[in-house]
């Protein structure tokens, strides 16, 4: 087995789960209304947490939905036994079509082309398809306008073929604080629902909050929001919340070599670190390749001995190298590179900083090569 892990709590997971629940069901009970479900969003890998534990915990805690960012990742939640409705995000292409109706996928329509494909389909397969229509109120990017309803939605909503389950928006600026536009994405979604409505859109599923928007404001929640980061225990940044979260994932590995190196020396490619005195450093069998980031050399630290340790030099694909000075260490020691070690503690949204990046980057970095180790009590 190699040395560097990424051990996912699954009960960790769960609470979060359960925390953003009961935030959701306080606040719906507060303004006496009913209380939103969670659409999990388990894309790109479960945001490096594996996609099929994390969608059997959701489901476990009867998410309303999973959602994911295209239909490959669809098929793959499938046949790892998702068995609720599975919302692709993600624009459609024409090859992608089959494994919608053979994998019970819900599409999402964000364009007329793809109302018109999806409608093709299927009426040629004879069924009546379930698919979210997904406006776009100013992030400009997927989505039907929402000024142009008028001209877009008709075909849609008169095609027999297709069954308009949901209507839905994407906030662009929610994590923002200092924003303007996130209220005026309010405002264009309202108008476009109550357009939609006029349109002879009955009344169906509406949501649009990711975490960020959950976090900032109640009036968003509609019938389900969409919570991606906020399931593995991060908060957006600059964010802050009360809520009771813990980060899912940690990455951990070993020390596998001590060195001394002299005054003077330099240490890895472009002998980027000087030592400015005897030094000692420790190799960490983790690199690039295992999405550290590469940018991480001479700034990032790691947790040794519960105390925070520089990476001197650069990160290489496969291994990195801390000054270790004056610490006891021998090969063997536990290095942490995301969670808590004694009373330190390194998380996401801290390392993400450091190199001028956001978290949802760093966690689904995490590469293919590093082995996941789930744990769970139940
Ligand atoms: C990724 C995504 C989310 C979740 O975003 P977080 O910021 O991780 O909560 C919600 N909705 C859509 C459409 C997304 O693409």
């Amino acid at each position: 087995m190699r040395h560097t892990v990424a051990r996912v709590d699954l009960d960790a997971l769960r609470r979060n789960v359960r925390a953003i629940r009961r935030l959701l069901d306080d606040g719906a009970r507060a303004s006496r209304r009913q209380a939103p479900g969670i659409v999990g969003v388990v894309k790109a890998n479960a945001y490096g947490h594996g996609a099929a534990a994390v969608a059997r915990v959701l489901e476990d805690e009867h998410v309303a939905m999973l959602a994911c960012a295209d239909v490959d990742e669809g098929v793959a939640l499938r046949e790892a036994g998702a068995r609720g409705p599975i919302l692709v995000f993600g624009a459609l292409g024409v090859s992608d079509l089959d494994g919608i109706f053979s994998h019970a996928l819900t599409p999402t329509i964000s364009s007329p082309w793809a109302g018109r494909a999806l409608a093709a389909a299927a009426a040629e397969r004879g069924v009546v398809l379930g698919c979210h229509v997904k406006v776009d109120t100013g992030m400009n990017r997927l989505g039907l306008r929402h000024d142009n309803l008028r001209r877009t939605l008709p075909a849609i909503l008169g095609a027999s073929s297709l069954r308009v389950d949901a209507i839905y928006t994407h906030f662009a600026t929610a994590d923002d604080p200092e924003s303007e536009h996130f209220a005026r994405q309010q405002q264009h979604f309202a108008e476009a629902c109550a357009a939609a409505a006029s349109l002879g859109l009955p009344s169906v599923m509406t949501h649009a909050a990711n975490s960020a928007a959950l976090l900032r404001d109640e009036r968003v929640w509609f019938d389900a929001v969409r919570p991606g980061l906020l399931l593995y225990g991060v908060v957006p940044p600059p964010l802050a919340t009360t809520l009771d979260l813990e980060p899912a994932l940690t990455l951990h590995s070993r020390i596998v070599a001590v060195k001394g190196v002299r005054a003077g020396e330099g240490v890895g490619y472009g002998q980027a670190f000087r030592a400015d005195g005897p030094r000692t450093v420790a190799i960490v069998p983790a690199g690039y390749a295992d999405g550290v980031d590469w940018r991480l050399g001479n700034r990032g630290v790691v947790l040794v001995r519960g105390r925070r340790m520089p990476i001197v030099g650069r990160v290489s694909m496969d291994m990195l190298t801390i000054d270790v000075t004056g610490l006891d260490v021998s090969p063997g020691d536990e290095v942490v590179l995301l969670g808590r070690q004694g009373r330190e503690r390194l998380d996401a949204r801290e390392v993400a900083a450091t190199i001028g990046s956001i978290p949802w980057e760093l966690l689904c970095r995490l590469g293919a090569r590093i082995e996941r180790e789930y744990c769970s009590d139940s």
